[in-house]
């Protein structure tokens, strides 16, 4: 059985002993391989490496930071399909939708290519007489990043392009569920040149993520999973000094309104609803149907459920892999059985025809959810849409502003006025109109409200600089430019 070990100054780094977690196939339910499970001390065996690493990675040009982005690049570009089927193999997903995932972390790269215009200061001669200011940015030095297993490439490098661009050294910390896909990237981080020690991969859980919330030596954290853990990341990061990130869970809604283009939202409402099984951050989880709409909208869309084909992601027909564990799937199924205790009616009910041993659930569709259900308050993460009916826009909106997660929300509509009210009254950070997976572009930033994001950097692009980058601001004078005085009061300018 392989063994997933870490990655620290350059190389491969498995150890004899200590504790594991296993992975899995889960189109076959099958144990692949076991992850090892870092203790504090190799935690700390991975941040020297890269404290060691940052100080000339620091300096370096920004130039040379750049033309081995490009390198970077090229690497991933040529390696699309070891990726994806990476990623497929341990999280289960469509190899077609894990493409997509790489292509979406590819641009996170060709936007950090642009880190010498990225990092430009700003300049203010003359403020007073003979008297300059500039600020510059730099590096923080080195940086964590603790991620999901939803997107095993994607994810860490919405972190890694701009921290390492930024010149940072990055600690990786991936998800013990898919760990395979992070060393693949570190060895194609090497390959494209970066120094040893840029870029580190520490596999584990809570005792590894522990470990790098209080290292003395982390100066920032990125996180991104679940709500109850950014919380904590946050809570221990700032405690400990760090500036912190830590975006969070998603309960995302899809408004449509009865002048929408009915089929078009059924189709939005399946792709993105089920797409890579509903565990996507930016799943749509809730339509919210507004009047007239209900009825014709539940119809078009259980009328679509059973062309979805569901099998395992290395099979060119399938369009809906499993779920990443047996765990997850039969908590998911659990939902979808409650729903008529709490008062929902079960339009689909998730059952799929034996799929073997793999974590597979079919696709369900529940109508007349309400707030207060289980099935509405909890992020399920899993292939199940629920449907709300109101009766009014303002009744939807009211809705997605009361609910504590604000990732993103989508409207369904011809209205280009209610459109508009939409995009400026909805309480969340990324808004689709019709577009249900509102994913912003890597050259935007990524990042939702309330419990979706603790701190105030949303993820990746310009955000991402800031985030990665301490300013500092230097006022000059050159003592042949103006004649010098004692003055004991504060500078006035002049
Ligand atoms: P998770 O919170 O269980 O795990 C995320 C990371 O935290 C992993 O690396 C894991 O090892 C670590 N971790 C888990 N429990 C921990 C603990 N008690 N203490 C410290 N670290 C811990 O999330 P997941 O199941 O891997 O991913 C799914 C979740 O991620 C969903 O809630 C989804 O909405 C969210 N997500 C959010 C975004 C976003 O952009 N907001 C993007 C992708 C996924």
């Amino acid at each position: 059985m392989k063994t997933i070990g870490h990655w620290i100054d350059g190389r491969a780094v498995t150890r004899k002993s200590g504790r594991t977690s296993p992975v899995y196939d889960p189109a076959r339910g099958r144990q692949t391989g076991e992850v090892q499970l870092a203790s504090a001390a190799e935690v700390s065996d991975a941040v020297r490496a890269a404290v060691r690493a940052s100080t000339d990675w620091a300096t370096s040009s920004s130039s040379r930071r750049a033309s081995l982005l490009f390198r970077l690049r090229e690497l991933l570009d040529a390696h699309r399909a070891d990726l994806a089927a990476t990623v497929t193999r341990e999280h289960g997903k469509v190899l077609f939708d894990a493409e997509g995932e790489i292509a979406r972390a590819l641009e996170c790269v060709e936007f950090a290519c642009g880190i010498p215009h990225l990092l430009k200061g700003s300049h203010s001669a003359e403020v007073s007489t003979g008297v300059d200011v500039h600020t510059v940015l730099h590096p923080v030095g080195v940086v964590a990043g603790i991620t999901p297993f939803n997107f095993p490439v994607m994810v860490p490098l919405w972190m890694l392009a701009n921290a390492i661009a930024c010149g940072n050294a990055f600690v990786l910390k991936p998800s013990e569920k898919d760990p395979s896909a992070s060393l693949l990237l570190a060895e194609l981080v090497q390959r494209a040149g970066f120094p040893d020690g840029v870029f580190d991969v520490i596999q584990g859980d809570a005792e590894a993520v522990d470990a790098l919330l209080t290292h003395a030596d982390v100066g920032a954290v990125s996180f991104v999973g679940s709500t109850p853990v950014a919380r904590h990341v946050y809570e221990i990061g700032t405690a400990h000094g760090k500036r912190v990130q830590a975006l969070g869970g998603a309960k995302n809604h899809m408004v449509v309104l009865p002048d929408a283009d009915l089929d078009a939202a059924a189709d939005a409402a399946i792709s993105a609803g089920y797409g890579s099984a509903g565990e996507r951050c930016m799943a749509i989880s809730i339509v919210v149907a507004v009047g007239a709409a209900a009825d014709p909208l539940v119809e078009a869309i259980a009328s679509r459920i059973p062309d979805v084909v569901i099998g395992p992601g290395d099979d060119s027909a399938s369009m809906m892999g499993p779920l990443i564990t047996r765990e997850h799937r039969d908590r998911v199924r659990s939902y979808i059985e409650g729903a008529p205790s709490e008062g929902a009616r079960v339009v689909v009910d998730g059952s799929t025809d034996a799929l073997g041993d793999g974590f597979f659930l079919g696709c369900a569709l529940l109508d007349r959810v309400k707030p207060g259900m289980r099935v509405y308050d909890d992020e399920i993460f899993g292939p199940v849409l629920g449907v709300v009916r109101v009766s009014s826009y303002e009744e939807a909106v009211a809705l997605i502003n009361a609910n504590p997660y604000g990732n993103g929300a989508a409207i369904f509509t011809r209205d280009g006025r209610a459109a508009r009210r939409f995009e400026r009254e909805v309480r969340v950070g990324m808004v689709g109109i019709n577009v249900p997976i509102p994913a912003p572009v890597a050259w935007h930033s990524f990042g939702g409200w309330k419990a979706s994001l603790f701190g105030d950097a949303p993820i990746h692009g310009p955000e991402g600089v800031r985030f990665y980058t301490r300013q500092k601001v230097v006022t000059s004078r050159w003592p042949d430019a103006a004649p010098s005085e004692v003055d004991l009061g504060f500078p006035k300018n002049r």
